[in-house]
């Protein structure tokens, strides 16, 4: 298990935990982990807006540069672009600035494989073992690496997105969306991309800032109040929020609602699948049903895997997926790229509406509701293995289950519904979901197999 690297790269408070030390040995074992593949590395890096950015793109990207790395720097860009650029581009691996969501004085170090992906685990142990033993290989003096820019990624990657969807389908349609870039790095290609689908704009919070004075950048319904009304103010047909890396897009419809991340999820899947007529759709095991239930509904698959994009998008591609992601509003378009994408996101749910000519109320009105049940039980850590394979062990002849699935945590199928037992990454506790079309048995659900646990737990 990485010590470092979490689920979202490496993440922690500027010059505390977050520091230039850090930042410059990371820089060397990545280097150094390059190296061993590639012989002279390019290296592309990126930030998003806050205020440290600076602080630690110089000194990751002074690290590339001692073992023989050539660091390419593409300014302040949404996380999708600077991925977009890794995998069209001839570069060897990408860099993001970012803590995403997390609060301003937060920040963090994503990496990006030469396909654009997100940096697989067993990548990031490598780099981790190397940073932990100091195991650099430093170059020689004649052999450091070249610091250069390059400013059209924005461009490059709004080009990009420009060519996969139905421009002048929506230029016919010429929404009005209010955009919420939480003073983050969507403000840079986002209102340019919507002027360019021929969008009618309200902008709010799209001027960059690192203090994020609009609201916080996690893009739930207590951030986005000031979106919900400006949608209802000013008669939008839509409002988009993008979180602070601009990977995630949550939407409002025109009453002003605002739609949580499955239902958007669940909508693209089922547009995306009815026009391909089938295919294969990946989600992680925490996905409501309502997902399953369009794509099935369209003759196509749907694939779950562990928690966490990395996971999603590299199962789309081994899969040849036609669409994936997450309920968080991480989409990923595979004709694009197999990384979420804020932007591209944004506009798809446009061209869903202009193409099936209905508002966006309408069309979320048709994917199916359940009801969604979450608690939690302390579990030491150590007993945690132990805890999911006697979970596995003892509902498997159960009467009430019907499928039991392991792919992350203990996942059973029952009559009416699902409920997953999973225990955390971080914390010593065990959390449970449940879900099913009536409220009262997804609570049901839970406490019944919250109980098995906890006997589990407490009789080893
Ligand atoms: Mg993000």
């Amino acid at each position: 298990m990485t010590k470092l690297f979490g689920t979202n790269g490496i993440r922690g408070v500027v010059n505390e935990d977050m520091n230039c030390e850090l930042a410059l040995g990371i820089g060397k074992a990545w280097g150094t982990y390059l190296k061993k593949t590639v012989i002279r590395p390019k290296v592309a890096i990126g930030t998003d807006a806050r205020l440290s950015n600076h602080m630690l793109k110089n000194a990751i990207s002074a690290g590339l540069l001692s073992t023989g790395c050539d660091v390419i720097d593409v300014g302040l860009v949404p996380t999708p672009a600077l991925q977009y650029a890794v995998k069209e581009k001839d570069f060897d691996s990408g860099v993001v600035i970012t803590a995403s969501h997390n609060p301003p004085q937060f920040n963090g170090i994503k990496g990006v494989a030469s396909d654009g992906t997100e940096f697989s685990k067993d990548v990031e142990e490598d780099i981790e073992k190397i940073y932990f033993e100091k195991n650099y290989l430093l170059a020689e003096w004649k052999g450091v690496g070249k610091l250069s820019t390059w400013d059209d990624a924005v461009d490059f990657y709004i080009d990009g997105i420009l060519s996969n969807v139905d421009v002048d389908l929506r230029k016919e349609r010429q929404y009005h969306i209010v955009l919420d870039c939480g003073n983050g790095a969507g403000c840079v290609a986002t209102p340019i991309l919507l002027e360019k689908l021929g969008c009618k704009i309200t902008e709010l919070y799209c001027e960059l800032d690192g203090t994020f004075p609009g609201h916080n950048s996690e893009p739930v319904p207590e951030n986005l109040g000031d979106l919900i009304q400006k949608v209802t103010e000013v008669g939008a047909d839509l409002g988009a929020a993008q979180d602070g890396d601009a990977d995630r897009a949550i939407f409002i419809d025109e009453n002003g609602t605002y739609i949580w991340g499955d239902k958007t999820l669940a909508l693209a899947a089922k547009y995306i699948t009815k026009e391909k007529k089938g295919g294969t759709t990946i989600t992680p095991v925490t996905t409501s049903s309502c997902f399953d239930d369009v794509v099935t509904e369209n003759d196509a698959e749907v694939i779950h895997t562990m928690v966490g994009s990395p996971f999603v998008a590299r199962t789309m591609i081994e899969k040849n997926a036609v669409f994936g992601g997450e309920e968080n509003g991480g989409l990923i378009f595979p004709e694009m790229q197999y990384c979420r994408d804020s932007a591209m996101a944004i506009a798809k749910i446009m061209e869903i509406m202009a193409r099936e000519n209905k508002a966006l109320s309408e069309l979320i009105k048709e994917i199916p509701i359940y009801e969604v049940h979450k608690t939690k039980m302390p579990c030491p850590n150590d007993k945690k293995e132990m805890a999911m394979k006697e979970l596995a062990e003892q509902t498997k002849d159960d009467r009430d289950v019907i499928k039991v699935d392991e792919t992350d945590g203990v996942k059973l199928y029952v009559e009416n519904g699902w409920v997953l037992m999973r225990p955390s990454g971080t914390e010593p506790i065990f959390r449970i979901y449940s879900e099913s079309k009536s409220k009262d048995r997804s609570e049901e659900l839970a406490l019944k197999y919250k109980r098995l646990a906890e006997e589990i737990i407490n009789s080893q």
